[in-house]
């Protein structure tokens, strides 16, 4: 669909990158302004191959990217962070996805575990400095991961909160020296919930019980109505994100 050049770019087991031009991003994101997740995602797989890999925290989003990344590439990796303070559902319902879905579904782990992390930080560090646990337990894990990739897919979408509302398709991250691919960025949270039920998809059953957003389970509480779709995460503070989405 496009034949913008990508010359720059990683290679699979390559660290080095040289930043993509911002004009290519732009015309990229002029391009698929008005196409589907499905098309991006076939433009991903194209032009990176096993380079891009998805990211997900089994929320709603992520579970209608999986599934059509599944489908455009049978076998296509997909991973998660896991911090070891996932919720019970959240563990059951990637048991339910492996048994459905046709990815390479990676755990990414932290280097410490929860333990080790007490011990050298202290107790209970997701009340006394959540960025720092974020920062050990999900950025550096991410950084990682990423660190002999090209593209990186996500499910982050425009309507999910104030900060979240300039989320462009397409951008570059320079820290991790990967384009970032956002494919459901102008979809609706309805239009989300309506592939899921069309499709028939497992979901986290956290969701009928007043989780719009599910994260680690220290930081995590039930919104009310009229809330922020992303109000439930990190409520007792002033942070609105773990750090991974930030550029
Ligand atoms: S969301 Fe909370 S528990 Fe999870 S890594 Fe961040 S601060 Fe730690």
């Amino acid at each position: 669909m496009s034949n913008i050049s990508t010359n720059n770019q990683k290679i699979p087991g390559q660290t080095e990158q040289t930043r993509i031009p911002e004009d290519e991003i732009n015309k990229l994101n002029k391009l698929f302004e008005k196409a589907g997740p499905d098309k991006i995602l076939r433009w991903t797989v194209d032009t990176y191959g096993d380079g891009a890999v998805l990211s997900t925290g089994f929320g709603a989003s992520g579970i209608v990217l999986m599934h059509q990344f599944s489908l455009i590439k049978p076998g296509a990796t997909a991973f998660y962070l896991d911090t070891d303070l996932l919720f019970g559902e959240t563990y059951t319902l990637i048991d339910h996805i492996r048994e459905r879905m046709n990815l390479n579904l990676v755990r990414v782990r932290p280097e410490l575990t929860l333990e080790e992390q007490a011990e050298k930080h202290g107790d209970r560090l997701w009340e006394s400095r959540p960025d720092q646990c974020c920062y050990i337990r999900k950025v550096l894990p991410l950084q990682r991961f990423l660190s002999d990739k090209n593209a990186w897919i996500t499910g982050i979408r425009r309507d999910q909160s104030e900060t979240r509302k300039d989320t462009a398709l397409f951008e570059y991250n320079d820290e991790l020296k990967v384009l970032k691919i956002n494919p459901l960025a102008t979809w609706s949270e309805d239009e989300v919930w309506s592939y899921i039920q069309i499709n028939d998809l497992p979901y986290n059953e956290l969701h009928d019980k007043g989780y719009p957003s599910i994260g680690c389970r220290p930081c995590t509480r039930a919104v009310g109505d009229g809330e922020d779709l992303r109000a439930g995460r990190w409520s007792d503070s002033m942070k609105t994100e773990c750090g991974i989405h930030s550029k």
